[in-house]
């Protein structure tokens, strides 16, 4: 099992340098977030030994369990919440997390502040923005995208409020393409996150808004032609989900 994922680890990373340079961009600037969701304990160590530094989970108990297993682990990799996080796990996700990927409410920015001010951290995370508008997606959705100056503004107010709390370090924003056809029909999703993100930074530069997280396993390519400096691939790496 080890080698098969050593094998897929140096595919993905292949298919990553491809898809940069083909955009013209310099790979090391495309950080790789493996996503360990539903594997393992022994599986994320194998993933360490080959190679990964950045392990990425979409459940705060889930992977309470497998950070507190993997305490030896060395090097110590980086975890990032990458799934929706109710409140009442908050606190929990402070103690575990390098990142957050799923800040998607003001109400969440601030019960996670208050904790973060508990620990005495400073907290990064990304907003999560549904660019697509489905229902199923987490996320700001601005309706109508920057176009719409009533939603928009409103929109602004929000990240305000959030840019305003003392221990969050926002650093960019992060999304979920809607499941499409073939990788290149998500490219406009892509693209209206990058785009989002620089109208952002021209408003708020006092802010680093550097990171897109953006792409997983079957559009991997088509983030990285848009921008993303952040990949969260699962399958690609490990296969198919154990579980859920
Ligand atoms: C599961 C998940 C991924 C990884 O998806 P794959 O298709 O397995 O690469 C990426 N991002 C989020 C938010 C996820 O929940």
């Amino acid at each position: 099992m080890n080698a098969e994922l050593r094998q897929r680890l140096v595919a993905v990373h292949e298919q990553i340098a491809a898809a940069a340079e083909a955009a013209g961009r310099n790979p090391n600037e495309i950080q790789l977030i493996a996503v360990s969701k539903t594997h393992p304990a022994e599986v994320i160590a194998a993933a360490v030994a080959a190679g990964v530094t950045d392990l990425g989970e979409n459940r705060v108990q889930e992977a309470h369990q497998k950070i507190s297993a993997l305490q030896s682990l060395h090097p110590k990799p980086r975890w990032h919440l990458i799934g929706h996080l109710q409140r009442n796990k908050a606190k929990l996700a402070v103690e575990l997390f390098d990142l957050i990927h799923s800040v998607d409410s003001v109400r969440l920015a601030e019960t996670l502040d208050r904790h973060a001010r508990e620990r005495d951290r400073r907290l990064p995370v990304l907003l999560q923005v549904n660019v697509s508008g489905e229902e199923s997606k987490e996320g700001f959705w601005v309706p109508g995208g920057i176009a719409n100056s009533v939603a928009y503004s409103s929109f602004l107010r929000e990240i305000e409020a959030i840019l305003a709390l003392p221990t969050l370090e926002v650093r960019g924003l992060m999304t979920i393409a809607p499941i499409v056809a073939r990788a290149d029909e998500a490219r406009p999703y892509f693209a209206a996150l990058r785009q989002l993100r620089d109208d952002l930074a021209r408003r708020y530069p006092q802010i680093n808004w550097r990171e897109l997280s953006m792409g997983m396993s079957d559009d991997l390519s088509a983030a990285i032609a848009e921008g993303a400096t952040m990949v969260r691939i699962g399958r690609a790496i490990f296969g198919e989900r154990q579980i859920g």
